[in-house]
């Protein structure tokens, strides 16, 4: 039996994406945009459930994509509102006591140039405004600026050369110690974090080219939120087993999806059996939806979009000269809590799976965050 893909629950979700698209007009009673754009549905909760004017629920009485999408961006909202917040760290107040007590302390003179220090009259730890970069001969402006350009889609060279219009020279061998540097604190501090994904998750793997060497990139999506949940390099896509990258996945998200998504390659089905047939809620059954296309076939808009990821993924890992953990990594934490989505009404996926990343420039804001955390742990 070949399970349908429940066009309702997918058309719900793309209407709930886009926040204008549902109107609260009170605690019970909504009004969702048609897909035309040019007409709006009532939408009222009632005691025995959703009621709708459109004619799919009027004529069918089923929970049509309009009430869908009223219960996703209720769900959107309440997981935003009660979202872990990661915040820019403001040195108002001692980063280890809290108290308001800080005076200046000494100035460190570092290759960077001269640096304050400051002392808290409170519990006498001392700290200064680069914590997560001292040592450094750049500054936290320079570093995070070839994260930005780099994550963004530029090969090493070109970060170099916009990093020269700043009028920082630096070598490009230089700025890939720093991406392995700050990828590897940024993760080890954002893996604590579990991202709170929906039910349906995608399988997919790319050919990337490492060392002249043909390799696959095996990914584990979220349908809803787009968050990037799991990712493994394999030398062959058939012969490689997906088992690693699902138990990863059931791991970080701490659930397992209701609906995976795959392609037909058979050990997906084989991996999904082991792994993710498990039967999580009473009244649903685990599906696994196997799209078989031809090698680069497009056939929805949804694989559409999945393939304009996958494309932003190859132009930064074009420039690889070998299998670099870190950059994929990096790859992953730039998806996942920096980059903007415009499919998400520009909320990053972090922001929708519940973690969310605050200040103009992110990637400073998790290196100071998880810098204090080791502090704090050594
Ligand atoms: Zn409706
Ligand atoms: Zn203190």
């Amino acid at each position: 039996m070949n399970p349908v893909f429940d066009y309702r629950a997918s058309r719900g979700a793309q209407i709930a994406q886009v926040e204008s698209n549902v109107r609260r007009i009170s605690q019970y009673e909504y009004r969702v945009k048609s897909q035309s754009g040019d007409w709006e549905y009532t939408v009222i909760q009632t005691e025995a459930g959703w009621n709708c004017s459109c004619p799919d629920f009027q004529f069918r009485s089923v929970k049509c994509k309009h009430a869908i999408a009223v219960e996703l961006s209720l769900q959107i909202r309440r997981r935003i509102e009660n979202a872990r917040r990661v915040v820019p760290l403001d040195y108002q107040s001692c980063l280890s006591c809290g108290c308001a007590e800080i005076v200046k302390d000494s100035l460190i003179h570092n290759k960077s140039g001269v640096i304050q220090r400051f002392l808290c009259k409170g519990c006498g730890d001392r700290f200064s405004k680069n914590l997560g970069f001292e040592k450094m001969r750049a500054s936290p402006e320079s570093i995070t600026l070839a994260m930005q350009v780099y994550f963004g889609g530029a090969s090493l060279r070109n970060t170099q050369k916009a990093l020269a219009l700043q009028g920082v020279k630096v070598s490009h061998v230089a700025i890939l110690k720093w991406i392995r540097k700050y990828v590897s604190i940024m993760d080890g501090y954002l893996k604590d974090f579990t991202p709170r994904v929906g039910e349906t998750w995608r399988a997919d793997e790319m050919y990337i080219k490492f060392k002249g060497k043909m390799q696959y990139l095996f990914s584990l999506m979220d349908d809803e939120t787009r968050f990037w949940i799991a990712q493994e390099v394999a030398d062959s896509k058939e012969r490689h087993n997906p088992r690693g990258l699902f138990i990863a996945g059931r791991n970080i998200a701490n659930r397992v999806p209701e609906t995976l998504i795959t392609d037909g390659l058979p050990s997906y089905r084989y991996a999904w059996k082991k792994d993710y047939a498990w039967r999580t809620t009473p009244d649903k059954k685990p599906v696994h939806i196997r799209e078989i296309t031809l090698e680069g076939a497009v056939h929805n808009n949804k694989m559409e979009r999945m393939n304009g990821e996958v494309r932003d993924r190859e132009r930064v890992m074009r420039g690889l000269k070998n299998t670099d953990t870190a950059i994929i990594k990096g790859l992953q934490i730039y998806h996942n809590f920096i980059r903007p989505h415009e499919g998400l009404n520009g909320n990053t996926p972090a922001d929708r799976a519940g973690i969310m990343v605050e200040g103009e420039n992110k990637w400073r804001t998790i290196i100071q965050n998880a810098s204090h955390a080791r502090k704090e742990t050594n």
